[in-house]
């Protein structure tokens, strides 16, 4: 079986940059996807907020480039779904529902995902009008309506950064208290901008082609209302933000995790286990970003590479 020098798990930006920066350096590197390539760039429509990407920039268009730039350089890909692994020792083994792999040296850059509503409507409309990014999407509701779904200290946070850009911000939370710390409350009680729909939850959202109404559900008297978007706007947005989940369930107890399951990395991406490496939003951090995932790519790509030479 052919050995690998690095694996990467994850064809988001994080697993494409590492793939890069693993193929530039001449080393045998296969990037392995479960489904799609590109990870939660994919559903954003446009790119404002990664440096050089201008007007016509698309999730979907940036990633094409990554793709093509790691197989200039000689990168593997293969679409297969991880279902088990091995990652102590010199060679790493990862089994997949089609076939084996092994390596000397692993990058998990399998993402995170936020937690979705669930509702009908909210798959169809996400990116367009349904959103779980405001740093990457408040821009595009300059001067609309837009809700968020949540009442933690994200979904607050994003809220009053979105009052920056949207005209009125609703925060839509199923009970009649947030959970968001008290500061970051007192915060959004005294802006304007922000109202608040107690005791409520997304049941549907509507629209063709974009959203255009959302039918609410009162948690105490399960009276539904629908939401309808001002007539000359024809659109609203509606941010999520009810929790992010790592998809890191296939290296519990494996690897070093914190207790929300992201990977714990030093600065260089190694995890408590030599030859392992993590990059991208799976990873503990503050910031999850195109560019914070790439740049987390490149540095786990160089020190998997250092890695293998010392081992060699
Ligand atoms: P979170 O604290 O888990 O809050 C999730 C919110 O979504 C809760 O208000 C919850 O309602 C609501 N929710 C959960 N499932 C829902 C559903 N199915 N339908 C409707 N609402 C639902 O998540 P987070 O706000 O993303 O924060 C995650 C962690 O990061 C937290 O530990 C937080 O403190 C931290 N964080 C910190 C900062 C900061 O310090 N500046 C900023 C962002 C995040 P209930 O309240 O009823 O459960």
């Amino acid at each position: 079986m052919k050995i690998y020098d690095i694996i990467i798990i994850g064809a988001g930006p994080a697993g494409l940059a590492a793939g890069l920066y693993a193929g530039r350096a001449r080393m045998k590197t296969l990037i392995i996807e479960k489904q799609k390539n590109g990870g939660q760039i994919v559903i954003t429509n446009e790119i404002e907020n990664y440096p050089g990407c201008l007007d016509e920039e698309t999730g979907p268009s940036l990633i094409d480039r990554m793709v093509k730039q790691t197989e200039k350089f000689g990168v593997d890909h293969v679409f297969d779904t991880i279902t088990d692994c091995q990652l102590e020792g010199d060679v790493k083994v990862l089994k997949g529902l089609h076939d084996e792999y092994q390596a000397k040296a692993v990058i998990i850059a399998a993402g995170a995902n936020p937690v979705p509503i669930g509702c009908p409507g909210e798959k169809e409309l996400t990116g367009k009008g349904v959103s779980y990014c405001a740093t990457c999407d408040a821009a595009f509701f300059e001067d609309f309506e837009v809700y968020v779904v949540g009442g933690g200290d994200s979904a607050v946070e994003e809220a009053m950064y979105l009052t920056k850009f949207a005209r009125k911000v609703t925060i839509i939370h199923r009970r009649d208290e947030l959970r968001a710390a008290k500061s970051i409350q007192e915060k959004a009680f005294a802006n304007d901008k922000i109202d608040f729909m107690w005791n409520s939850v997304v049941e549907e959202i509507k629209g063709d082609g974009l959203v255009e109404s959302m039918v609410i559900k009162n948690t105490k008297t399960g009276e539904l209302t629908e939401v309808k978007a001002d007539e000359e706007d024809g659109t609203f947005g509606i941010f999520v933000f009810i929790g992010f989940k790592p998809s890191s369930e296939l290296f519990k107890g494996k690897v070093a995790m914190d207790e929300k399951g992201y990977i714990i990395t030093d600065p260089d991406m190694k995890t408590d286990i030599p030859g392992v490496f993590a990059a991208g939003d799976i990873r503990e951090k503050s910031l999850r970003q195109v560019v914070t995932a790439a740049a987390d790519g490149a540095i786990a790509a160089v020190q998997a590479g250092k890695y293998i030479e010392e081992h060699e």
